[in-house]
């Protein structure tokens, strides 16, 4: 079982668009169903219409999903109790740093809350204690990534101060709830790995498969991203699109399948999925195929 599980702060871009058909074509190679979640527990961050354009973005390509559009803010609840579960078993402590004290800090938090146990009625984010260990995985297509969470994270926060459910926590709870397994997204959430299969461990959840798709970057070599003004994918140009993202899946796809209808690029795309070509990729440029 697959998901695409985008957050609704904007359009679709050719980088969205390229992890939501990678996955979408692992999941149908694999025989599995493809499940669509919306990552919309940020809400300072969401923009509104943004999800409906979405939904309707990837039915225009052709990338239907299975079942019911899963929205993370119908799931509060789920989320609290995982939370208050981890509170219970005292893997959690609050944390009331500051915002210009976590600034002055280094990158990794060192820890100052560590040793509060009691809630407090100062604002506090839940952090995490991560174990001194390391945590091993093989990724499907960047091989097999070993991380200290202690040294090179740190605990985090698994629900902020502002009371929003942190993205990390979110994922675990969902993908082990959605029956997920397996997971394709782009390579910069490779770093967010250790983290969720930290939590999948303390919640005696089995982990999951990971492939990290390579980036796809612009002249400068910035990913892609609503910060980058990178501009939505145009729906009215779709078989040529999936084509170009063919292409940069490095998937070789015959000139003539340029003009084809969607659904053959599709069904060619899917018979002819082979990952191999992108192993130990990291970034794409698309540039060069413009
Ligand atoms: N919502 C996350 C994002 O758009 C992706 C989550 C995931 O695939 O794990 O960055
Ligand atoms: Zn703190």
């Amino acid at each position: 079982m697959g998901r695409f599980a985008p957050s609704p702060t904007g359009p679709l871009h050719l980088g969205s668009l390229y992890t939501a058909l990678a996955s979408y074509l692992d999941a149908r190679q694999h025989n599995g169903l493809w499940l669509l979640r919306i990552d919309d527990l940020d809400t300072p961050r969401n923009t509104p219409g943004a999800s409906d354009e979405i939904l309707n973005c990837l039915q225009s390509f052709g990338l239907h999903w299975d079942g019911e559009v899963y929205y993370q803010s119908q799931h509060l609840d789920q989320y609290e109790q995982t939370v208050a579960e981890l509170q219970n078993r005292h893997e959690l402590y609050p944390c009331t740093c500051s915002r210009s004290l976590l600034a002055n800090s280094p990158l990794i938090y060192p820890g100052y809350c560590r040793a509060k146990t009691e809630l407090t009625n100062t604002p506090h984010s839940l952090r995490v204690k991560t174990a001194d260990i390391s945590t091993r995985f093989v990724d499907d297509l960047q091989g097999e990534i070993s991380q200290n969470l202690a040294s090179e994270h740190g605990d985090f926060i698994v629900k902020r101060k502002d009371g929003i459910i942190a993205y990390q926590l979110a994922c675990v709870v969902d993908d082990h709830r959605q029956k997920v397994s397996r997971v394709v997204r782009g390579y910069d959430l490779l770093d967010s790995t250790a983290k969720q299969l930290y939590l999948q461990h303390l919640l005696g959840y089995p982990s999951l498969q990971y492939m990290h798709i390579p980036l796809i970057v612009d002249h400068r070599g910035n990913k892609l991203s609503k910060q980058t003004r990178a501009e939505a994918v145009n729906s009215h140009q779709a078989g040529p699109t999936l084509f170009l993202l063919l292409t940069l899946l490095k998937q070789n796809p015959p000139p003539d399948l340029r003009l084809a209808a969607i659904d053959s690029i599709l069904e060619w795309a899917i018979e002819h999925w082979q990952t191999e070509r992108l192993t130990n990729t990291q970034t794409v440029s698309a540039l060069q195929h413009n």
